[in-house]
């Protein structure tokens, strides 16, 4: 809006309707916000994503100053013989499997912690400020959780289990060295006859 007064005294009044551009403005940050959760979200599972656990992971490693270092433990578990389920009960069984671990863990996750899909039937729990000890107990559980889920109505027998790999942040660790730990502890977790869990050496 501006405004003149002339010398005459009449004032002249110039508006512009600027209501669309509010409406695009408004527009554009709605289709920000969206492709943000998106890109932040699993589409199957609707928990993390990898990009949004990695970022996490990032962050608690940064977090672990040499002079203020902080615990914390990093866990990816994958499910067994999933290729076994999908063969046997088809791909859309497998993709409810997905989502029954997905929802089965949701639950057990803290507000700190950070729970995501990180491959087709891997996923990754971040344990920030968390000892060894105190994340193996939680594993444990989940695990047991996992156990005596029984997802399927058509086949109520079914079950299934999944391996664990568990590591503990230590100082001068890399996202990429902690998380490599949780993965050897879930090769070995996996070649020792799976459903277990095992505490990456450092
Ligand atoms: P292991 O106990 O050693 O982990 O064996 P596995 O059969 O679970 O592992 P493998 O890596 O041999 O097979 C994983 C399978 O997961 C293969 C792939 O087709 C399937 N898969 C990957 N992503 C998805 C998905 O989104 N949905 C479904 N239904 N299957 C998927
Ligand atoms: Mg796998
Ligand atoms: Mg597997």
């Amino acid at each position: 809006m501006t405004e003149t007064v002339n010398r005459d005294g009449w004032m002249l009044c110039i508006a512009s309707d600027i209501t669309h551009l509010r409406a695009d403005e408004r527009d554009l940050r709605q289709d920000r916000d969206l492709a943000l959760r998106a890109s932040q979200t699993d589409e199957l599972t609707g928990i993390s994503s990898r990009r949004y656990v990695m970022n996490k992971l990032e962050e608690m490693i940064m977090r672990n100053l040499p002079d203020q270092p902080r615990e914390g433990c990093l866990c990816i578990f994958d499910i067994d013989f999933f290729k076994g389920i999908n063969d046997l009960y088809g791909h859309q069984t497998g993709d409810d499997v997905l989502l029954d671990f997905a929802r089965r863990v949701q639950p057990i996750v803290r507000r700190h912690d950070c729970f995501g899909r990180v491959g087709g039937e891997e996923f990754m729990l971040l344990l920030p400020d968390t000892s060894a000890e105190e994340g193996e107990g939680i594993v444990r559980r989940i695990m047991e959780i996992v156990r005596a889920s029984r997802p399927l109505s058509g086949a109520p027998l079914f079950r299934y289990t999944c391996s664990a790999g568990l590591a503990t942040m230590a100082v001068g660790d890399s996202a990429k060295v902690l998380y490599a730990r949780a993965d050897a502890a879930l090769y070995s977790a996996k070649q020792s006859g799976r459903d277990r869990i095992m505490i990456g050496a450092r």
